[in-house]
């Protein structure tokens, strides 16, 4: 059985301390809780696609879904400035919404034609290189003929301006091959910068400029394996910003993207050869620490905590100072528990667990039978 155990952090609960068994809330009534949030947010689905009399289709489900829960933001900000505008949206409103979040992606389609161009240079190299080795043969050959007829023959006059010939065509050659060799590689090098801005806009976020979810999960698996090799801790973190919407709310989404940013920055300043830092999704960052148990990647994640909440920020665009921001976190031992995958669960209940019980906190899953 999974049991959660102490938050770490934090300010008390009003009235003191709040007691440690009255902090662990039974499996069930999470569950429960899930299944409610679930079917909240399914309501909140059909309630949007009926007031804009949306048809009931994937990508309508998919764009309503992304607006909801905030988790596709070039979605929300397109949906928010097109009902200030018209307070309407429509079924091919939302086509073209989708198509454009689709060419700002990197796409199978765009890497497999990148891909072409690679191929097509190798061919073409591979050519150039052919034909480069097939005149050195040729020329070797018609040197070696000549030779003899120069050793042999009286008159060399004929035989020395047909070397000479032979030379300068060869030189010719060489130079067109050289030519088209500089070519080749110019294209080459323009081929792979597009290919490492693909990598780098398929495996980063724009906005904070941290790894994405997808990268991470590329890292989670490869660190899952050099600590299992090095008989290393793995600590698993989840952070999500504390009422990260409130402050949309106040102070508009480009204040919003500011924070986002700065909390971001906190984040990646504890980040090095052993503590990997993510952008998951909308207001929420994973962390991941190789060699430290889940109790110093605990009291990691709370010192930036801290220092986070301890900041007070001023609103760039009117100078206030702004409301306290902080982040409650969940951490999990990697090792503690089936895969990754549940140690990552694991984490985001802990989290769950730190938001229900006043924010501004770091809780520690702990696996108990
Ligand atoms: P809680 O303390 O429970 O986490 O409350 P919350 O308000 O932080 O959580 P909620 O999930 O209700 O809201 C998250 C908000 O984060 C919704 C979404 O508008 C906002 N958000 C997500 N991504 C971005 C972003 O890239 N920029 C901005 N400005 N806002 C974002
Ligand atoms: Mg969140
Ligand atoms: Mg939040």
């Amino acid at each position: 059985m999974t049991r959660w155990a102490r938050g770490l952090s934090g300010k008390p609960e009003e009235g003191g301390e709040v007691d440690e068994e009255e902090r662990r809330p039974r499996a069930g009534s999470i569950a429960n809780r899930e299944i409610t949030r679930r079917r909240e947010l399914y309501g909140e689905i059909g309630n949007f696609l009926f007031a804009h009399d949306l048809d009931l289709t994937p990508i309508n489900f998919s764009v309503a879904l992304d607006y909801l829960t905030g988790a596709n933001i070039g979605v929300e900000k397109a949906i928010r400035a097109v009902l200030m505008e018209r307070g309407k949206i429509t079924n091919s409103w939302i086509e073209t919404v989708a198509a454009e979040q689709r060419a700002d992606e990197v796409t199978p389609e765009s890497l497999a034609t990148m891909l072409d161009k690679v191929e097509e240079n190798l061919d073409q190299f591979t050519g150039l290189m052919h034909e480069s080795r097939n005149s050195a043969k040729d020329y070797g050959a018609a040197l070696q003929e000549q030779a003899k007829d120069l050793v042999d023959g009286s008159d060399n006059q004929p035989v020395l301006a047909r070397l000479v010939g032979l030379t300068r065509s060869m030189v010719e050659k060489t130079r067109q091959v050289e030519s088209q060799l500089r070519e080749n590689q110019k294209q080459t090098q323009a081929l792979k910068s597009s290919l490492d801005n693909a990598r780098r806009a398929a495996e980063h976020d724009h906005l904070t400029g941290l790894p994405n979810r997808r990268a991470f999960e590329g890292v989670l698996n490869q660190e899952v394996k050099l600590a299992q090799e090095a008989g290393e801790q793995l600590s698993v973190a989840f952070c999500d910003i504390d009422h990260f919407k409130l402050v949309n709310d106040t102070h508009g989404h480009d204040t919003g993207d500011r924070v986002l940013k700065f909390v971001a920055s906190l984040l990646a300043k504890a980040s090095d050869d052993h503590c990997h830092v993510a952008r998951h999704g909308g207001e929420e960052f994973v962390m991941l620490f190789r060699g430290k148990t889940a109790a110093e990647a605990c009291e990691a994640v709370d010192r930036v905590r801290e220092d986070l909440a301890t900041r007070s920020l001023v609103n760039r665009t009117n100078g206030e100072r702004m409301e306290r921001i902080s982040f409650s976190a969940g951490v999990a031992n990697v090792f503690l528990y089936e895969d990754a995958r549940a140690a990552l669960k694991a984490a985001d209940r802990a989290l769950y667990l730190a938001k229900e019980h006043g924010r501004n906190r770091v809780y520690l899953a702990a696996e108990t039978d």
